[in-house]
């Protein structure tokens, strides 16, 4: 949030001084693991390279939830979601073409996508789908004082409102959203923030021969890979 708003730069995101790594003895390779192969204990990654291991963490994290909303597959430009670097980037490269967004998700990260966005000028509609902001973890009361809050600060904030369409234009850039509720809004940015489920593509993607060629659900063949990391049978 704070390097999308300028305050901080990629460098001061990093948990760690660089230096730390060499004196800790720990290489660090960067890369994406494509494959696991648990009975061998390696790794391949996208470079062609393999890794051996005696242990392995998985600690891949997670990834933005993908809604099923009609027209959403049409849009090759304009979608962005708020959980990685790569979605900063895109984030940034969009700001610039757009005059105004929609956040649709009422929780932290669609606040904080908010925020930014105003930071840069947008017009930003918010779409909360429950009664009031953030009702996870706020009564209507105090939810009532945040939602005037975000509205001093320009933000045209919905609630009761959930997206049921994306509609795109000429050049597949978003356009628009129109709600369950029959409402539209315009916007050239639409900021996904729903939630998240766990980073687990690359093991959903296999067929992996630790699995015997048999397909698996990801959480299945994420299990079966730790429990064989770990030297035991099931999880
Ligand atoms: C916008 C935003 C603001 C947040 N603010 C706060 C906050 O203020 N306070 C707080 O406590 N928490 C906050 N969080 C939550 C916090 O960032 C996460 O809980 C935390 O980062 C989770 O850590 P992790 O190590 O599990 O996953 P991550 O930090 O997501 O790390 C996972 C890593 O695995 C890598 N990876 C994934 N797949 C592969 C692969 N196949 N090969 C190689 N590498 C791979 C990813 O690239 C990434 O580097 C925020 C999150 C977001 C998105």
């Amino acid at each position: 949030m704070y390097a999308y708003m300028d305050r901080l730069t990629l460098r001061d995101l990093e948990p760690y001084e660089r230096k730390i790594y060499d004196k800790q003895q720990i290489e660090r390779i960067t890369d994406w693991v494509v494959d696991l192969d648990a009975t061998a204990r390696q790794l391949r990654l996208r470079s062609g390279r393999t890794l051996a291991y005696d242990h392995l963490l998985l600690a891949t994290g997670s990834a933005p939830r993908k809604p099923t909303w009609k027209g959403l597959e049409k849009a090759r430009e304009g979608v962005v979601h708020f959980v990685s670097l790569q979605d900063l980037q895109q984030c940034e490269q969009l700001t610039r073409s757009t005059k105004q967004a929609v956040v649709a998700g009422g929780g932290l990260i669609g606040v904080e996508l908010v925020e930014c966005l105003r930071f840069h000028g947008k017009r930003v509609t918010f779409l909360v789908r429950e009664p009031w902001y953030w009702p996870v973890a706020l009564g209507g009361v105090e939810a009532e004082m945040i939602s005037d809050h975000i509205r001093r600060h320009d933000v045209d904030l919905r609630t009761d409102e959930e997206v049921a369409e994306v509609s795109v234009d000429g050049n597949g850039r978003v356009s628009g959203v129109k709600t369950v509720g029959g409402r539209e809004f315009a916007c050239q940015l639409l900021g996904i923030c729903i939630g998240v489920q766990p980073a687990i593509g690359s093991a959903r993607a296999g067929q992996h021969p630790a699995t015997n060629g048999s397909r698996h659900s990801g959480f299945r063949l994420l299990r079966h890979f730790v429990a064989q990391c770990l030297g035991c049978r099931r999880l």
